[in-house]
């Protein structure tokens, strides 16, 4: 690189001072292809500024995509969307565009093991994350265990304002393993935090006509339900699973190969 004129170095101050780090680095290099192209200054300008924008927005994209704790393998390309039931495809195609963030809608997934839920809401949450979108990726029991250490340490509150931060939380497989009553209630209690103000975005493999086993009792169950579904999003993935199916496609393709070797079997 070129070391700057003297005249310059007073804007590199200003450049340092304003945190315009990109445009610090590079207006020198884009004034030389301003000359050559013979651009205008609006136009340098504009080059600059989009620069220092991109960089910016690269890294703040970086930034929550580490946050987010979302795995980042889980796309939209990486799925097979034509698996999809056509109204499931159709709510996806809305959930895209991030609306339901906005009115703190909810996403419900629901279907047996396999169907794809986990990997189809990281997806939808990975494509908003990228459109600069705050989000949190978690397990339903990690969440139980990080409320229930905020509650013993008098921080459940403190805790549940730190979660607000996220437009939404991805809140996977619910119901998946038994929780106490005392896990229970602090998972009862940032559903109603959320409500209305929030989206989680939930995966289960349980139907509402089992949450009872989630949520201990009765009433209880119907209040964590009613919060959860009043302004929500249903996904049915009634679906085969997609672990068998592929499973079940290698086997096809193995088979004619199986006298010659079985000794690459097992893999998963
Ligand atoms: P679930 O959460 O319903 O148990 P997962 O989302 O974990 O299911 O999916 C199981 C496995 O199959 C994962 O590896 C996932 O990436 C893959 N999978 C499921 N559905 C699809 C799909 N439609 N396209 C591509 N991969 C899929
Ligand atoms: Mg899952």
């Amino acid at each position: 690189m070129m070391s700057p004129p003297s005249g310059h170095q007073q804007l590199i101050e200003y450049l340092k001072a304003l945190r315009l780090t990109s445009m610090r680095e590079s207006f020198m290099e884009v004034a030389e292809r301003a000359a050559q192209e013979s651009m205008g200054y609006d136009q340098y300008l504009f080059e600059l500024v989009r620069h220092e924008w991109e960089t910016r927005q690269n890294r703040r994209i970086a930034r929550l995509l580490r946050e987010s704790g979302l795995p980042y393998e889980k796309t939209l390309d990486t799925f097979d969307l034509s698996r999809l039931p056509a109204s499931v495809l159709q709510a996806v195609t809305l959930m895209k565009q991030g609306f339901f963030l906005e009115k703190a809608e909810n996403v419900l997934a629901f279907g047996n093991p396999g169907t794809g839920k986990t990997h189809l809401l990281c997806a939808v949450a990975q494509h908003l994350v990228r459109q600069g979108h705050r989000l949190w990726f978690t397990t339903c029991s990690l969440l139980v265990q990080h409320l229930l250490r905020a509650k013993r340490d008098l921080a459940l509150g403190a805790y549940l304002k730190k979660l607000h931060t996220f437009e939404a939380i991805v809140i996977d497989d619910i119901g998946y393993v038994q929780h106490n009553r005392e896990e229970m209630e602090v998972l009862f209690t940032l559903l109603a935090d959320r409500y209305e103000r929030r989206s989680v975005m939930i995966t289960s493999n349980l139907p509402f006509s089992k949450w009872e086993t989630i949520f201990k009792d009765p009433m209880t169950t119907a209040a964590a339900i009613d919060r959860v579904v009043h302004h929500s999003v249903i996904l049915e993935l009634n679906l085969p699973s997609y672990r068998m199916e592929e499973a079940h496609k290698e086997k096809q393709t193995e088979q004619p190969q199986e006298e010659k070797s079985t000794s690459q079997k097992g893999n998963d």
